[in-house]
């Protein structure tokens, strides 16, 4: 558990040098908490990491778009990979550099890219034949040149979840090697088109190197080619999916990563550019949330608690596991529970079958690792309002985002003047 930023100090849950108890005495919960020094590390080890060639990292914003955390990251001089008009929204305010983000996505809008094109945005990493002729006509009504990637599908199996697995031939994502060079000469034809260069994404979540160098190796061995049909190309962009400790998974360091694809990089002569989302942001927060009731079953034991999966959707949605640290630390025999929220949904739990030590109502668990696809897959559903998010910092912390109130729930809902129309 040396990953996280949390830690016991006799018996009482600390982020950083700063008490939970207290932050949550304050603000109430449940709400999400990070730690500014947990995220500063990560983005120095990456660059340490990779420090042998022009290396750049892209932080996926969907894993974290709070404007704080992504300005932390901005200043650490990451860059941004974003997958829609409104993260790019959200990293310019942020104060990222413009010239530093990546876009993906298979369905760019023409006003995306339109958008995009105006704030000067690094990279457009292209996924079809269709948004490569949008993106020419727009940028030539717009008397500019967009900078592209092509996005390649190497058909590696990643060797995780299905619904993060994203680059298998039968996925939506990116195109083949044969269907990647011939947008290439296409793009070559194209003056308000500027090849920089090669892009690949093959999933989440990863815990081995082999599936990254196999990815890198196929990618090269197109550059390759395409060099031979004089297509220069000055970056190759490897993508996220980088995994994390949740539970007993060892994915690989940096270091080890570096190790398996820098050379290949180096030898022939690429800037390398990364998109890790979860492995920058996963581990610097938690959710942390109160117990309000043991339910005890025939069957099994439910701990309620008052975060649920509109909060943290990540267990409910893929089965994830996040690790759960109570405070205070009780001694004692504990017990095995479900950890349920209030939600009307059977699949409202954050965690299943789970041993804790001894806790009793009002105790707060922080389910750990959920700085990434955590507060960013939040919703409303059951009129919940959404949580706040906290930073810590040493022995300070902020409120970067307030809890919502129930005007929010119903911000922009109009109800039509015939409903309001008295009856006769
Ligand atoms: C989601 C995504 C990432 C980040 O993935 P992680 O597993 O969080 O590192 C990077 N690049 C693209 C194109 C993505 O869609």
């Amino acid at each position: 558990m040396t990953e996280l930023p949390f830690h016991y100090q006799k018996g009482e849950l600390y982020c950083e040098s700063m008490p939970v108890d207290s932050i949550a005495e304050d603000v109430g919960t449940p709400f999400y908490l990070y730690s500014y020094g947990h995220l500063v590390e990560r983005v120095k080890t990456l660059k340490q990491a990779f420090s042998e060639v022009n290396f750049q990292t892209h932080f996926a914003a969907k894993a974290n778009s709070n404007i704080s955390v992504l300005r932390i990251l901005a200043l650490e001089g990451c860059g941004m990979d974003v997958v829609s008009a409104g993260e790019i929204f959200r990293c310019i305010r942020a104060g990222a550099d413009p010239s530093s983000i990546v876009f993906a996505g298979v369905g760019k809008q023409e006003w995306e890219m339109r958008y995009a094109l105006e704030l000067g945005i690094g990279c457009f990493n292209i996924e079809s034949e269709a948004e490569l002729e949008l993106l020419g006509a727009v940028a030539k009504d717009m008397g500019k040149r967009a900078p592209i990637a092509v996005r390649v599908n190497p058909d590696v199996d990643p060797k995780t979840h299905p619904y993060i697995s994203t680059g298998l031939k039968k996925s939506k994502f990116g195109l083949t090697p044969e269907k990647a060079k011939a947008l290439y000469k296409r793009a070559m034809e194209m003056d308000s088109i500027e090849i920089v260069g090669i892009h690949c994404h093959i999933g989440s979540q990863i815990t081995t190197v082999s599936p990254f160098r196999d990815a890198v190796e196929r990618v090269i061995a197109l550059v390759v080619e395409l060099r031979k049909e004089g297509i220069t190309i000055r970056d190759l962009d490897m993508g996220g999916g980088l995994g994390i400790r949740y539970k007993h998974e060892t994915p690989p360091t940096p270091f080890e990563l570096a190790e398996a694809v820098v050379p290949m990089v180096k030898e022939i002569g690429l800037n390398l550019h990364m998109e890790p989302g979860r492995w920058i942001s996963g581990n610097c927060g938690a959710l942390i949330t109160k117990v309000l009731f043991e339910k005890r079953g025939e069957t099994k034991n439910f701990l309620v608690v008052d975060a649920a999966m509109n909060d943290l959707a990540r267990p409910s949605l893929y089965g994830a596991y996040h690790s759960i640290m109570a405070s205070p630390l009780r001694e004692g025999d504990g017990d095995v529970w479900d950890v349920v929220g209030p939600i009307c949904e059977s699949g409202d739990f954050l965690a299943q079958e789970r041993e804790l030590p001894p806790v009793k109502p009002g105790d707060l668990l922080a389910v750990c690792s959920a700085g990434a696809y955590g507060f960013t897959m939040s919703s409303n559903y059951n009129s919940r309002c959404r949580v706040p998010e906290v930073l810590v910092k040493g022995e300070g912390y902020w409120l970067i985002r307030e809890r919502e109130e129930f005007e929010d729930l119903v911000r922009g809902e109009r109800i039509p003047p015939f409903l309001l129309e008295e009856e006769e």
